[in-house]
């Protein structure tokens, strides 16, 4: 599919589609988009951006936008960073530094830093649990499903480490509390918990919104999990991607409107179809509506 959306140079847009992959836009099973297709051509075909907002890496995602013709920016590590590809906004914005042809914006904590952190609550508690740097690639591949080349751009990672928990849960609430009290956050995704610094999606996808030029765009944020709920709590239009294999996240009864959204801590819809068949259906009531 040759789905491309050209770079806003003005960068002006009334409406940002910001999407979680994973379960989402991608099937949790085969990572097919193809049940999303109309969606993905009436997004091109009205030139809105299509912001990959995910727990993957740099290396992953953009491999996949390359597969799907998709030039735009994009969120990566749950919300530790923001590529940009290089002419996209001008000038560029400030506090961003220039990586593999893209200006990075960094929220997150170095990976060596986190790794670090894991040994240490390991060593000093006991706790049982196998990060993607204890892996080699062919077990991520195991873990994932994803081919080799693909687990191995997994584990390139800059900012997150997606662990998988090997203990009890009452151990997991320890390990979140010893966690965060190194300064650490963390949340769930679909296969992994994820330790990463003080970044989430939500965050990231609103600096990033502020980066078009006025009039704001309406943000539409799309996901499936746990760690989508602040992605979801700050955009205009939240949507709840069906899961095959889990309930709704829950949405916290504290969800407190985000400071720069104008409508988040709304609840969010909850499509009837699973994946990215209810990604096509959501995306596209929501073109006709803004358009
Ligand atoms: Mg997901």
């Amino acid at each position: 599919m040759s789905h491309l959306s050209k770079p806003a140079s003005t960068a002006t847009t009334p409406l940002l589609v910001v999407s979680d992959l994973d379960g989402t836009l991608l099937d949790h099973h085969s990572y097919s988009w193809q049940a999303a297709a109309a969606a993905l051509a009436a997004i091109e075909r009205h030139n809105i951006p299509l912001v990959f907002n995910t727990s993957k890496t740099w290396a992953e995602t953009r491999i996949l936008q390359q597969r799907m013709g998709v030039r735009q920016p994009c969120i990566v590590e749950n919300g530790a960073g923001v590529m940009i590809p290089a002419d996209y906004f001008s000038p560029a914005p400030a506090d961003t530094q220039a990586m593999d042809g893209r200006q990075l914006k960094v929220f997150g904590t170095p990976y060596a830093d986190i790794r670090a952190v894991i040994a240490d609550l390991r060593r000093e508690h006991g706790f049982r649990c196998v990060g993607f740097g204890d892996m080699s690639t062919a077990e991520v591949a195991g873990h994932t499903g994803l081919q080799a080349q693909d687990a191995a751009r997994a584990r390139q990672r800059l900012f997150s480490e997606p662990l998988l928990w090997r203990d009890s849960e009452p151990r997991l609430g320890d390990f979140i509390d010893a966690v965060r009290a190194r300064g650490l956050h963390f949340t769930r995704g679909g296969r992994f918990i994820h330790i990463m610094g003080a970044s989430d999606k939500g965050r990231a996808m609103l600096w990033l919104a502020q980066q078009y030029a006025p009039p704001r765009p309406r943000v539409m944020a799309l996901g499936d999990g746990e760690n989508d709920i602040p992605m979801l709590a700050a955009a205009d239009l939240a949507v709840v991607v069906r899961s095959p294999t889990h309930g709704p996240p829950t949405w916290p009864e504290d969800c407190s409107p985000a400071k720069d959204s104008t409508a988040g801590g709304r609840k969010p819809l909850i499509t009837a179809e699973i994946g990215p068949a209810g990604w096509n259906s959501a995306v596209l009531a929501a073109i006709e509506a803004a358009l």
